[in-house]
C-alpha cells in the first residue's frame, strides 16, 4: 500500500492514464513525440574558461558524451544500421556483429534494441569492465579476446568478429573500420552542427582517431565549407598514425593505456587528406588532462578526451584571439571509474600527478 492509501497497481494505472492523455494532447497540438534516435546528436558546445587561461583563442568542447549512449559513437551505430537495412545486408531478426572498444557497441545496441536485432560484440581485455557490463546489461553477447593478439593473428579482435559473423546465420558485420556509413554519419551530422553552432567561425577542429570516422567525416564537411579550417588529430604515443601521415611508413605499434583510439594497422576510414597534422600525447598527459577537465570545468569524460584536449592546448599556444577551436568530448567518465578516474589505479600505473583541487583528506572505506 502506497503512502496515500492507493495500491501499487492503482498508482501505475494512474501514471499510464496520465501518459496516454499527454500523448493524445501532444498529438492534438501537432507535436512530434521523439523516438530514442531523435535524441542522438545535436549535442551542445561548452566554452572552456579555466584550463585555457593564458591562451588566446576561444576553445569549445563538443559534448558528444551527452548522447543517450554517452559517446560520439551513437551517431554511427544508428547510421550503420539504417544503411545496412537500406542496402539489404541487415535483415529482420538479424544479428549485428562488431569489433569494438565498447562505445560503438553501445551505439549499435541502443538502435538494435528498438529495432529488434540481436548483437554480438568482440572486445579486448584492455576495455574497462564498465563497458563490458554496460553492453551485457543492454542484452548483448560479449566475447573478450586478449589485447596482445596482433592484427595477423586469428585471435585479433577484428578477425574474431569476422569469424563469428561468418559462423552466425542471418548476421551483419558492421565493420566500423571500413564501413563508409561511419564517416558519413559525421559528414551528415557532426560537421554541419559545428558549422552552425560557431556561425561558420570555426578555424580549428581537434579529434582523435580510432576508426577515423569522427575526424574524416567532420573534417571533410568543414573543409568543404572552408578549406582554411585546420583539422588536427590527437593520437597516443605507440599508435602508428603520426609516422604514417608524415612519412608513409608503417612502424610497429607499442602498447598504451588510453582506450578507443590509436591503431597498430592502417584502416580505411582514416582519410588522411582531411587531416592537417597529428599530435602525439602520452598516457600520463591524456589521463591527467581528462581528470582536470572534470575538476576544473565540470566536464566528466574518458581518457581519449584528455588526449584530444592535450593536443588542442598545445596547438592553441600558436593561435590568436581570432581563432575558434572546437574539440570532441568523446565519451562520459562513468565508464572509467575503475581506471584513470580512480586514484588507486593511477598510482598503481605511476601516472598520478599532484592534484590541486582536493583538500587531501583520505577517508577509510
Ligand atoms: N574515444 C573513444 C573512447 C572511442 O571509443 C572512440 C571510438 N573508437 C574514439 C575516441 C574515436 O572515434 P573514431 O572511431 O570516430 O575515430
Amino acid at each position: 500500500c502506497m503512502s496515500d492509501g492507493k495500491t501499487y497497481e492503482e498508482v501505475i494505472k494512474n501514471i499510464k492514464v496520465i501518459a496516454e492523455e499527454w500523448i493524445e494532447t501532444a498529438k492534438e497540438l501537432g507535436r512530434e513525440i521523439p523516438e530514442p534516435k531523435d535524441l542522438f546528436g545535436n549535442t551542445p558546445l561548452i566554452k572552456l574558461n579555466k584550463i585555457t587561461r593564458g591562451l588566446k583563442p576561444a576553445i569549445y568542447a563538443k559534448m558528444e558524451s551527452m548522447n543517450p549512449g554517452g559517446s560520439v559513437k551513437d551517431r554511427i551505430g544508428l547510421n550503420m544500421i539504417l544503411e545496412a537495412e537500406k542496402n539489404g545486408t541487415l535483415k529482420p531478426g538479424g544479428t549485428i556483429v562488431e569489433a569494438t572498444s565498447g562505445n560503438t557497441g553501445i551505439g549499435l545496441a541502443l538502435t538494435a534494441a528498438v529495432k529488434g536485432y540481436k548483437c554480438i560484440f568482440v572486445m579486448t581485455d584492455k576495455a574497462s569492465v564498465e563497458k563490458v557490463k554496460y553492453l551485457k546489461a543492454l542484452g548483448t553477447d560479449v566475447v573478450v579476446v586478449p589485447s596482445t593478439a596482433k592484427p595477423d593473428s586469428p585471435q585479433y579482435y577484428v578477425n574474431t568478429a569476422i569469424r563469428i559473423a561468418e559462423d552466425t546465420p542471418n548476421s551483419f558485420y558492421a565493420s566500423q573500420y571500413t564501413n563508409p556509413a561511419n564517416p558519413e554519419a559525421h559528414y551528415k551530422t557532426t560537421g554541419p552542427e559545428l558549422w552552425e553552432q560557431t556561425d561558420g567561425k570555426i578555424t580549428h577542429f581537434v579529434a582523435s582517431l580510432g576508426t577515423g570516422g569522427t575526424i574524416s567525416g567532420t573534417g571533410r564537411f568543414l573543409k568543404e565549407k572552408d578549406k582554411n579550417i585546420k583539422v588536427i588529430g590527437a593520437d597516443p604515443y605507440g599508435s602508428i598514425f603520426k609516422t604514417f601521415k608524415e612519412s608513409g611508413v608503417i612502424v610497429e605499434g607499442t602498447p598504451y593505456l588510453v582506450e578507443g583510439i590509436g591503431q597498430e594497422r592502417i584502416v580505411e576510414n582514416v582519410h588522411f587528406q582531411y587531416i592537417d597534422e597529428i599530435i602525439n600525447v602520452t598516457d600520463k598527459d591524456s589521463f591527467n588532462m581528462s581528470r582536470r577537465l572534470a575538476r576544473e570545468e565540470g566536464i566528466f569524460c574518458g581518457g581519449s578526451t584528455g588526449t584530444i584536449l592535450s593536443a588542442a592546448l598545445r596547438a592553441a599556444k600558436d593561435l590568436t584571439e581570432k581563432d575558434v577551436m572546437v574539440f570532441i568530448v568523446c565519451d562520459i567518465g562513468e565508464r572509467y571509474l575503475t581506471k584513470h578516474l580512480s586514484d588507486e589505479w593511477m598510482r598503481e600505473k605511476r601516472l598520478l600527478e599532484k592534484d590541486k583541487t582536493t583538500v587531501g583528506i583520505v577517508y577509510q572505506t
